[in-house]
């Protein structure tokens, strides 16, 4: 844990987020992204009030239209008057910080709606926990009164997959022209499929290809759900055009009748999945830490050394480092 880089304390930036500050949302999710110690204290604060917010992931192949379709779903959503927030998540690009494009340009539609949240995550260098960082960002927003968040993928990559494991439900965009449906199958897209979006149905072959899914997901029946998230019955598929507003309302109606179905039995698979996702990014992070603190970096350092040149197998080092680090957790509570 770095020190509070922006001289901020942690549970007064809660509280200005909460307040309605923007300007302190911003930070406290820069302060996440970091993993600074004013994240784990603002989220100390704030966790308790999360747990309302219907936490969607927008999926697919790049040019399938998420981000248009996501900037029309914001828009019906506002129509209602709900407030909502979108995440966009861009592993491959770690330094942008907010600069993608779309972004800007969906941010000046909604210069001065304070409902309105929309931020871009960056995996910032760090090598796993990407998926836990934007669940925690997603838990902060949820606090902060937004009843509605959007993960959305941005390119290609893990994320693509990964949302589901930290979304409520998962959309999987598809456009009719790309050959999106065999991209899908290969990257396991249809298996986190809650529910499957053909969009640009403004353009020919978009019935076409909304029955070539059903057909494939028919045929798909045996496929389980990724891990240990069961799926309870085959993905809806539907279609939109983003670009007219065709479908969309009935898409976020959808939406809304999915996260209803569920209240009341108990913790569901995916937020055990999400929880899952937060700590073990946490535990993976922590561990990582400790194994190259300057206490510990020389001898860490050896033992890698001893791996490689074969005379300690992987399974033993780890072995090692794990009853070192037990060792040195208890030495420090004691
Ligand atoms: P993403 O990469 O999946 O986020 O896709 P974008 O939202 O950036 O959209 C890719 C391109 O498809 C853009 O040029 C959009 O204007 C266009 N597009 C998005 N939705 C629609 C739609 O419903 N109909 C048509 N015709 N074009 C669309």
């Amino acid at each position: 844990m770095t020190a509070p880089a922006d001289g901020g304390n942690g549970s007064r930036l809660a509280e200005e987020a909460r307040a309605g500050s923007r300007r302190a949302l911003a930070r406290l999710l820069t302060a996440i992204e970091s993993r600074t110690a004013v994240a784990e204290e603002a989220l100390r604060a704030l966790y308790p009030d999360a747990g309302g917010a219907h936490i969607v992931g927008v999926t697919g192949p790049p040019g399938g239209g998420k981000s248009t379709l996501v900037a029309a779903l914001v828009a019906v959503a506002r129509a209602a008057g709900r407030p909502v927030a979108v995440l966009a998540i861009d592993p491959s690009s770690p330094v942008t910080g907010g600069a993608i494009l779309g972004d800007r340009i969906r941010m000046q539609d909604y210069a001065g709606d304070r409902d309105v949240f929309i931020r871009s995550m960056a995996s910032r260098g760090h090598l796993g926990g990407l998926a836990g960082t934007t669940a925690t960002s997603a838990a902060v927003l949820d606090a902060c009164g937004f009843g509605l968040v959007f993960i959305e993928t941005v390119g290609t990559g893990q994320s693509e997959v990964e949302v589901a494991s930290i979304a409520d439900t998962t959309v999987v965009v598809q456009a009719p022209d790309m050959g999106d449906e065999i991209q899908a199958l290969k990257a396991g897209l249809l298996e986190v499929a809650d529910l499957v979006v053909v969009n640009k149905a403004d353009r020919p072959g978009a019935d076409r290809a909304a029955a070539q899914l059903r057909a494939m997901l028919t045929l798909g029946d045996s496929v389980e759900g990724p891990d240990d998230r069961p799926r309870p019955k085959r993905p809806e598929v539907s279609l939109a055009s983003a670009l007219t507003g065709a479908g969309v309302p009935e898409l976020l109606a959808t939406l809304d009748r999915a996260q209803a179905a569920r209240t009341g039995h108990g913790p569901p698979a995916a937020r055990l999945a999400r929880a899952r996702a937060q700590v073990e990014g946490i535990l993976a992070d922590r561990t990582r830490e400790a194994l190259w603190s300057s206490q510990r970096r020389a001898e860490t350092d050896a033992l890698m050394g001893r791996v490689a040149a074969h005379e300690l197998d992987p399974y033993a080092a780890a072995e090692q480092l794990l009853e070192q680090l037990r060792g040195g957790s208890q030495s420090r509570v004691e």
